[in-house]
């Protein structure tokens, strides 16, 4: 293992969050890892984990001990019988894709981003699109963890079958995690279908549009009544991807974007013009792709963000995306875009936002053009409203205001949760701030203050139509 660092100090991947731990450790085998638990329960240190660093919160903050698990990233072991993938758990999804794939496997749905470690993305409940499929933590079929007396426990459905329904969607509670097996499904392709509709039309068809691909996604752009509806089928196709100037142009309007984007943090009434500059670009035709299925569920997020998302009871859907509308149509704060709305099928795994229900995941992206802070505040307090008045979950891995009081009411098995948790962790050296502030009784999550720009945001609505 190389030697602590104590000038490390870790910064998310959208440069929202950051702390200074005492000491800062990469370890390459399990023994190095069991080794720190046991030095952290000893010294009563805080001990954290971070894989990509890309949630967008403090969810792997830590002032004591900060471990990164880059280096414990191999294979273990494919079985071709089950098409399940064991790997060490701080495998990034863009290095299993190419091992997957030179088995014949693959992932059966992914997210935005293929940068997530495997234990990582599985901790927050990491999910795709697709009303069919579940999100990543429920395709977990075994996880080993190191827990917090330094034991290492392997939990599946026949041993530690109660440590199992908590670590797989464990939010960095339970332990560290070093190997994790997944399910997968034979490699394949995905076609794309994208394209334009208008928002009534969305709202009007939305159960028969959830249905109409294996991965339905829409993209609505406030300030409009304009959606894109993104449809992705398994296919044999052969590949088609974009003509090369097209891509070229995309990336040269996305730095355009993005110093507009800057510029509205002085002139906010040229919001809804970038935004229709952007759409027009961009997203007013339709785009046709054929690609290996992690080319085509990942795709370009652009730049650093301030996110915010939510998983609501399916049948909510239309409901909570009118009544969001009903709340940005007079709100007096702008607001980017676009607002990804995307579906997960139902689990069972103890704290995943999908556990026992369809869910509806609704994504708010603030971008922080050239890394600048932008006001969200606002936008956030009364996106939660709206989610919460609809049964919501928050998306664990980013920025919310639910307590343990709340949550207890949309987790059945919290408890259930909470009771392994103190089983495994019983010195505490697993807990941060995050997590005493929303899933410990009495905890008080805050959003912080906005960022004061000069001449920001006049106070008036922003709404005008493409
Ligand atoms: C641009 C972007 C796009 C995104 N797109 C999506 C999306 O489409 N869908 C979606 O659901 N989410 C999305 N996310 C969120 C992302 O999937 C989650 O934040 C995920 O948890 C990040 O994985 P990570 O490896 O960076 O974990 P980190 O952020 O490093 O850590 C997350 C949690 O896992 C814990 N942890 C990490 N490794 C271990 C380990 N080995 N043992 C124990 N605990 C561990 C950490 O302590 C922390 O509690 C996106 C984020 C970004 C920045």
């Amino acid at each position: 293992m190389s030697s602590p660092d104590p000038s490390f100090t870790y910064r998310n991947w959208a440069q929202t969050f950051e702390c200074r731990p005492e000491l800062y450790f990469e370890p390459e085998t399990e023994d190095e890892v069991v080794a720190l638990v046991k030095r952290a329960a000893d010294e009563g240190k805080v001990v954290k984990v971070f894989g990509a660093g890309h949630s967008p919160s403090d969810l792997p903050c830590s002032d004591g001990y900060m471990l990164n698990m880059d280096k414990m990233n191999k294979l273990i072991e494919i079985d071709t019988r089950t098409n399940t993938a064991t790997f060490e758990a701080g495998v990034r999804l863009h290095e299993m894709h190419p091992i997957l794939r030179a088995q014949g496997l693959a992932l059966s749905v992914l997210g935005a981003i293929s940068e997530q470690s495997l234990a990582g993305a599985i901790a927050t409940g990491t999910h795709g699109t697709g009303i069919q499929f579940g999100n990543l933590s429920s395709s977990v079929r075994y996880v080993r963890l190191v827990n917090g007396c330094g034991r290492v426990m392997d939990c599946s459905p026949a041993q530690n079958a109660d440590v199992f329904a908590a670590a797989r969607c464990h939010i960095g509670a339970l332990g560290i995690v070093t190997r994790v097996s997944i399910q997968c499904e034979p490699a394949f392709r995905l076609e794309s279908v994208q394209e334009p509709i208008e928002f009534e039309t969305m709202l009007d068809d939305m159960d028969q549009l959830v249905h109409a691909a294996q991965h339905t996604k829409f993209l609505w752009f406030p300030y409009s009544n304009k959606v894109v509806i993104s449809k992705l089928n398994r296919t044999d196709k052969p590949v088609l991807r974009p003509a090369e100037p097209w891509a070229i142009t995309r990336l040269k309007d996305r730095y355009v974007y993005e110093l507009e984007l800057y510029g509205t943090r002085f002139l906010p009434s040229f919001l809804p013009e970038v935004e229709r500059w952007f759409w027009s670009k961009h997203y007013a035709r339709r785009v046709h792709l054929v690609d290996d299925s992690n080319r085509v569920f990942n795709f370009d997020c652009m730049f650093r963000q301030y996110t915010n998302e939510w998983a609501i009871p399916i049948e909510h859907t239309a409901a909570a995306i009118r009544d969001l509308n009903a709340v940005l149509a007079n709100a007096r704060y702008p607001i980017h875009f676009p607002i990804e709305i995307r579906f997960v099928r139902r689990d069972d795994v103890w704290l995943s936002p999908s556990y026992g229900r369809d869910v509806c995941y609704i994504g708010v992206v603030m971008y922080k053009p050239f890394n600048k802070n932008v006001p969200y505040r606002n936008f956030w307090l009364d996106f939660e409203r709206v989610m919460k008045s609809h049964d919501g979950r928050p998306h664990w891995a980013k920025y919310h205001l639910m307590s343990y009081e709340d949550l207890a009411r949309v987790y059945p098995r919290l408890d259930d949760f909470l009771a392994v948790r103190r089983r495994l962790d019983p010195k505490n050296i697993f807990l941060n701030d995050y997590l005493k502030r929303h899933l410990l009784p009495g905890g008080k999550p805050e959003i912080p203050e906005d960022p004061k720009i000069q001449g920001q945001f006049a106070n008036r609505p922003l709404k005008s139509k493409l």
